[in-house]
C-alpha cells in the first residue's frame, strides 16, 4: 500500500523527547518549604529526613489471638494454668510465672517472662487448664519491640512523595506536623472568543470551555495548587492583564488555545510584549502546537486548544516540568506490548498518542482496542481510554494482530 505523508507533518517538527529534554533544562526544583499538619500531607513532598522517636513496635506484642506462655514449660507440662489476660490497650497487670499462661489478643502486650504465643485454634481450654499444641519454636507469634524500626532509625527520606502508606508510617511514629516543599502554584485560563462557561446558553458558533475542567483535574491529580482564572477573551488588554496577574501569583502560567499557526489572535503579540515566549511545532499527534517561555519569574506553557491535544501535551510536556519543580524524580512511564485488535490508521511523520483500552485475554496476554474516533477534539476518546497506544514517527497504518506499544494511564490521567 503506498504510504501517504502526514499532511500536518513537516521536516522541521521537533521530536517530543527532544522538546522534553529542552524544557526540563528551563526549570528547577522549588527551594522553599513549609510545615503542614500530617492530615494535609497527602501528595506533598517531604523536605526533611524523618527518624522515629520510638521503637516500632513500641513493645513486644502478640501477632495472633491466642495464649502466651514460656516455651520451655510445654516440655514438662500437659497443661498450663490460666492466670489472666492481655487485651489490646489493656495489658496483663500480673506477673508471668512458670507453668502458667494468659489469654492474649492480637496487638496486646506480651508480659515480660512469657516468650511465645500459640493461636487459639491450636489450644484447648478446660476451665483453668489450658492444653497447648507446641509451636515449632520459641518466640512464635511474637512481634518484638523495635523489630521493624529502632528509635532513631530513618523511616522516610527527604524528597519522598507522601502517599497513603507514608501517611500511615508517619502516624505510626506519632508525627503530627511535617516539613514539605512548597506546592507548585499554577495559574491557568482558557483563551478563545467561542468559549462559554458551563451553566450558560450557547449562541451560534459557541462551545463550552471544557479544557479548564480537564486541566483542573490534571493539576489536582498532580498535587499542585491551582488558580483558575476563567476564560480570557480575545482582547489584547484583557490578555495582557491576565498574563500579568497570573505571572505575579504563580510559578507556572498555563493557558489553552491560541498557540496554533492559524491563530490570528492577540495571544502571541501580547506574549511577545510581556515575556519571552517561543512557539514550537512538535512532531506529536495530537498536540502539534505548543508554546513555552518566561513571564517574569513564572514559566509559561501554552497548550493547544483542541481538548485531547491539551491533555496530551500537558501529560507529555507540562507534567515532567511540574514533577521537576516538585523535586521529584522523573520516572519513565511504564510501557508494554499489546496485540492490536482491529486496524489503526496513521500517517508516518509524527509520534502518535492514540487512545486505547488495554485488557487481558483468557490467557492473560495483553490486547488493546482503540476507543473509536481519534480526532483531537474528541475528548470522549480520552475518557473511554485507559492507555495510550504510542506509535513512532515512521510508523504508518497498522493492522489487526500487530504488537503495539502501550502506555497505561498514570494516576494523573485516571
Ligand atoms: P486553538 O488552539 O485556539 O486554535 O483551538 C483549537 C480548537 O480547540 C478549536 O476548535 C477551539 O474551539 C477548541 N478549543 C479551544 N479552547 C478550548 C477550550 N477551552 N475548551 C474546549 N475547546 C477549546
Ligand atoms: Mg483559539
Amino acid at each position: 500500500m503506498p504510504t501517504k505523508a502526514d499532511p500536518c507533518s513537516q521536516p522541521s517538527l521537533m521530536h517530543p523527547d527532544e522538546a522534553i529534554a529542552l524544557l526540563l533544562k528551563q526549570v528547577n526544583p522549588l527551594e522553599d518549604s513549609e510545615v503542614v499538619p500530617l492530615s494535609q500531607g497527602l501528595g506533598r513532598v517531604l523536605a526533611e529526613d524523618l527518624a522515629s522517636s520510638i521503637d516500632l513496635p513500641p513493645f513486644n506484642n502478640s501477632s495472633m489471638d491466642g495464649y502466651a506462655f514460656r516455651f520451655e514449660d510445654l516440655a514438662h507440662n500437659e497443661s498450663l494454668q490460666l492466670i489472666g489476660q492481655s487485651f489490646a490497650g489493656h495489658p496483663f497487670e500480673g506477673e508471668a510465672k512458670p507453668d502458667t499462661c494468659i489469654r492474649i489478643m492480637t496487638g496486646a502486650p506480651l508480659p515480660d517472662g512469657y516468650d511465645t504465643v500459640q493461636m487459639h485454634e491450636r489450644v484447648e481450654a478446660k476451665e483453668a487448664a489450658i492444653f497447648i499444641q507446641s509451636p515449632k519454636a520459641i518466640g512464635a507469634n511474637v512481634r518484638y519491640r523495635g523489630e521493624e524500626v529502632k528509635t532513631g532509625g530513618k523511616v522516610l527520606v527527604s524528597g519522598t512523595q507522601i502517599g497513603a502508606a507514608e501517611l500511615g508510617v508517619l502516624a505510626t511514629i506519632g508525627t503530627s506536623q511535617i516539613r514539605v516543599t512548597r506546592q507548585v502554584k499554577v495559574a491557568f485560563f482558557s483563551t478563545g472568543d467561542e468559549l462559554r462557561p458551563v451553566g450558560t446558553e450557547l449562541a451560534s458558533g459557541q462551545i463550552y470551555d471544557s479544557n479548564r475542567y480537564s486541566i483542573r483535574g490534571l493539576l489536582s491529580r498532580a498535587n499542585v495548587e491551582w488558580i483558575d482564572m476563567g476564560v480570557v477573551e480575545d482582547d489584547p488588554e484583557a490578555i495582557r492583564e491576565a498574563f500579568k496577574n497570573a505571572a505575579a501569583n504563580a510559578d507556572m502560567v498555563l493557558t489553552s488555545g491560541g498557540v496554533s499557526v492559524g491563530d490570528a489572535d492577540y495571544t502571541k503579540q501580547v506574549l511577545d510584549e510581556v515575556g519571552e515566549i517561543t512557539f514550537w511545532k512538535l512532531a506529536i499527534k495530537p498536540g502539534k502546537p505548543f508554546a513555552f517561555g518566561k513571564l517574569g519569574k513564572a514559566i509559561f506553557c501554552g497548550l493547544p486548544g483542541n481538548p485531547v491535544s491539551s491533555m496530551v501535551t500537558f501529560y507529555k510536556l507540562v507534567l515532567p516540568l511540574i514533577i521537576k519543580m516538585q523535586g521529584l524524580p522523573q520516572v519513565k512511564p511504564l510501557q508494554l506490548k499489546a496485540t492490536l485488535k482491529g486496524d489503526l490508521r496513521k500517517y508516518p511523520g509524527r509520534v502518535e498518542y492514540q487512545r486505547g483500552i488495554l485488557s487481558q485475554d483468557d490467557k492473560g496476554e495483553f490486547e488493546v482496542t482503540l476507543t473509536g474516533g481519534q480526532g483531537s477534539g474528541m475528548l470522549t476518546s480520552m475518557s473511554l481510554a485507559n492507555c495510550f497506544v504510542i506509535l513512532s514517527q515512521e510508523q504508518g497504518d497498522t493492522s489487526d494482530g500487530t504488537l503495539v506499544t502501550v502506555e497505561p494511564f498514570n494516576s494523573v490521567l485516571c
